[in-house]
């Protein structure tokens, strides 16, 4: 398939294709990011595939092509993720550079030794110099010795310098790569696997220095209904709206990540049952508090809301059952009616 779909994109259909998937994208309603373009010219320049297939069962079904189902499709259909290529190519680089200042300390052992060796010959031959002559040979031979070891040693330097530069670019470009497999490319938050990562690090943190840990769970009301009426590209504009105010409000130390389709969580560390519950009803209040407009139509869409539930963390509480308690709260606000908070402390305890 990738063969194909490869050398069609370098050949005389190659721009038909490209227009064809742009069209069959608007047409599908699906936004032309890079990586739903790579996902179409795929399905486009291999009809026949299961790619194809599957686009065409969703397209028949009606179903929608959200940024989950992107993922999904994606990662299960691309031949080669561009995360992989760029790791494997830097750890290329890396393998190469490695291997340069390895070589390039055993260059400078060489040297040395070499060095070490004619500093010991000259000790012996100034012992058994008998004239001035004599000894003017060995200080000029030591000198001619000493410009060669600092020749080489500047020459080795430089190597040493460029190989760190080198890491150093390398360093940086895999942070950044680290980065966006942790970022979610809609809303710009942290993505899932983020998620999971930082607050399992910060149970094993509040578990051995025995601070506060709060996690809220929120979720967009209603939110699939409002997708059914307006779209889905209209969803994904609240979905970052939404995202913007919990960003905006979950400033370092906190962390706000998107959970999944239209779930968010907030890690709040060293803080107060109260202090978070304050912080979470000024963000239910300020997403509330807003009329949005859509886009391509000018359509008044109203306001959206946020249901949200927290939990405070028991000592020796795992993170999975810690989710599992914030997400209780959560779904208590949804059954008392949404567009409020609920802790997890205060719900009635299960029979
Ligand atoms: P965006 O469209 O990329 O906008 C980024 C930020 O630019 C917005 O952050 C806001 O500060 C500013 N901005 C953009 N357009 C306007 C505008 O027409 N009027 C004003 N006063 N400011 C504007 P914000 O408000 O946090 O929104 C974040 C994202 O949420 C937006 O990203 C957009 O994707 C979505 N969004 C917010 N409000 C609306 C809305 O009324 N309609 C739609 N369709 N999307 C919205």
């Amino acid at each position: 398939m990738t063969v194909k779909v490869e050398s069609t994109l370098r050949g005389p259909q190659a721009y038909g294709l490209a227009r064809k998937v742009v069209d069959r994208m608007e047409a599908a309603g699906v936004w032309p990011t890079p990586l739903n373009f790579e996902l179409w010219t795929y399905a486009l320049g291999q009809p026949d595939g299961a790619l194809a297939g599957e686009i065409q069962r969703m397209t028949e079904a009606g179903e929608p092509f959200t940024e989950a189902v992107t993922d999904a499709l994606a990662a299960q259909h691309l031949p080669r993720g561009r995360l992989t290529d760029q790791i494997r190519d830097a750890g290329q680089v890396l393998d190469r550079e490695l291997s340069s200042v390895s070589s390039v300390i055993a260059e400078a052992q060489k040297s040395q030794a070499a060095y070490g060796q004619t500093l010991e010959q000259a000790a012996t031959s100034i012992g058994a110099a008998e004239d001035g002559e004599g000894l003017q040979t060995i200080v000029s031979d030591l000198t001619t010795a000493t410009r060669q070891a600092q020749h080489e040693t500047e020459s080795l330097e430089k190597k040493l310098e460029a190989s760190t530069q080198e890491i150093v670019r390398l360093r940086e470009h895999l942070e950044l790569v680290r980065r966006d497999a942790m970022t979610d490319a809609l809303t710009e938050l942290a993505n899932r696997k983020a998620f999971d990562e930082h607050l399992a690090a910060a149970c094993d943190h509040a578990e051995t220095e025995g601070g506060a840990l709060t996690l809220a769970v929120l979720d967009i009301d209603h939110f699939k209904r409002f997708n059914d009426t307006w779209g889905h590209q209209t969803g994904d504009q609240v979905l970052r709206y939404v995202a913007s105010v919990l960003g905006r409000a979950a400033a370092n130390p906190r962390f706000a990540a998107r959970f999944g389709g239209e779930e968010f969580a907030i890690v709040f560390p060293y803080e107060s049952a109260a202090m978070v519950e304050a912080a979470l009803e000024s963000v239910r209040r300020e997403i509330a508090s807003r009329s949005l407009r859509r886009r391509s139509t000018d359509d008044d869409l109203g306001a959206v809301t946020v249901s949200a539930g927290f939990a405070v963390r028991r000592r020796g509480e795992s993170a999975s059952a810690f989710l599992e308690r914030a997400d209780a709260a959560l779904y208590a606000s949804k059954r008392g009616g949404r567009n409020r908070v609920s802790c997890a402390e205060r719900l009635p305890k299960a029979a």
